[in-house]
C-alpha cells in the first residue's frame, strides 16, 4: 500500500504573516495519524519560518525549485544542500511553470532531479502535456520523454524515494480538471513506463495528480487506483480547502 501524499504548492504567494496564518489554519485543523502524508511547499524565504511552525507536527516541508550546483557563483540560486539544511525533505522539479515561464528544458530538469537526490531530497518530478499536445494525441509521447530524459541522466535507482506528479498543463490554475478516468489512464501509463525499467519501483512509486484539484473533485480523483495523492496549487492557499482534500485522501487509506 502506497502512503497517499497531499502536497500544497504555494507558488509565489503570501507574505510572512499570511504564511504563518495559513500554517496555523492547517495545523490546527489537521487530524494526526491518518496514514496520509501532508507536505507544504512555501516560498523560499519563508521556509525557515515554516520549519519553525511545523516543528511539532508531522507535516513535511519542501521547496518549489533548486539549482543543480553545489555552491559558488550562481547569483540568486539555491542548492539542494541548502534546502536540506533548512529542513526540506522534498523539492519540486520540472513544474510546468518552470518549464514554460523559465524555459527549463529536459536536460536542466534532469540535472535538478539528480542534484535533489544527491542532496538527500525527495524530488517530485512534474510531467504533463499541453492542450495542443493532448488534442494531437501526443500525451503519452510527451510524458514518456519527460520521464525517460530523467532516467537517462539520474538512473532508475534515483526514483527510489521520488514522486511523480502528473499535471496536465491545460488543467493547472485553469479550473479545468482531467476526469478521474483521463487521469487514471495517464497514471497507469506512467507506472507501466517505470515498470519497464524496474518492476518493484513501479509498485512503490507515488504518482500524484495535479491540475485544479479541489475539495469537490478530490475524492473522485483519489479513488482511482493509480492516483496516490495530489499536488495542489490554488486550493492549497485556503486552509479549509486544503484540509478537505487531505480528508478526501484519508478515505483512500480506510
Ligand atoms: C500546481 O501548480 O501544481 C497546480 C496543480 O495548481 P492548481 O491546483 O491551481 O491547478
Amino acid at each position: 500500500m502506497r502512503t497517499p501524499l497531499i502536497a500544497g504548492n504555494w507558488k509565489m504567494n503570501g507574505s510572512r504573516s499570511q504564511t504563518k496564518a495559513l500554517l496555523h489554519g492547517i495545523t490546527s485543523g489537521l487530524q494526526e495519524d491518518t496514514g496520509v502524508e501532508i507536505l507544504v511547499l512555501p516560498v523560499f524565504v519563508y521556509l525557515e519560518e515554516a520549519r519553525h511552525l511545523l516543528s511539532q507536527t508531522s507535516i513535511q516541508l519542501g521547496a518549489q525549485d533548486l539549482y543543480p550546483g553545489g555552491s559558488g557563483a550562481y547569483t540568486g540560486e539555491v542548492s539542494g544542500h541548502m534546502l536540506k539544511d533548512v529542513g526540506c525533505g522534498y523539492v519540486l522539479v520540472g513544474h510546468s511553470e518552470r518549464r514554460t515561464l523559465f524555459h527549463e528544458g529536459l536536460p536542466l530538469v534532469a540535472a535538478k532531479f539528480k542534484a535533489a537526490v544527491e542532496a538527500g531530497l525527495k524530488p517530485i518530478l512534474c510531467v504533463g502535456e499541453t492542450k495542443q499536445q493532448r488534442e494531437n494525441g501526443a500525451t503519452e509521447t510527451v510524458i514518456r520523454e519527460q520521464i525517460e530524459s530523467v532516467i537517462e541522466v539520474a538512473g532508475i535507482g534515483a526514483f527510489h524515494d521520488a514522486v511523480i506528479a502528473y499535471e496536465p498543463v491545460w488543467a493547472i490554475g485553469t479550473g479545468l480538471t482531467a476526469t478521474p478516468e483521463q487521469a487514471q489512464a495517464v497514471h497507469l501509463t506512467i507506472r507501466e513506463q517505470i515498470a519497464q525499467n524496474h518492476v518493484d519501483m513501479a509498485k512503490r512509486i507515488r504518482i500524484l495528480y495535479g491540475g485544479s484539484m479541489k475539495a469537490d473533485n478530490a475524492a473522485a480523483l483519489l479513488a482511482q487506483s493509480d492516483i496516490d495523492g495530489g499536488l495542489i496549487g490554488g486550493a492549497a492557499l485556503d486552509a479549509n480547502s486544503f484540509l478537505a482534500i487531505c480528508e478526501a485522501a484519508v478515505q483512500k487509506v480506510i
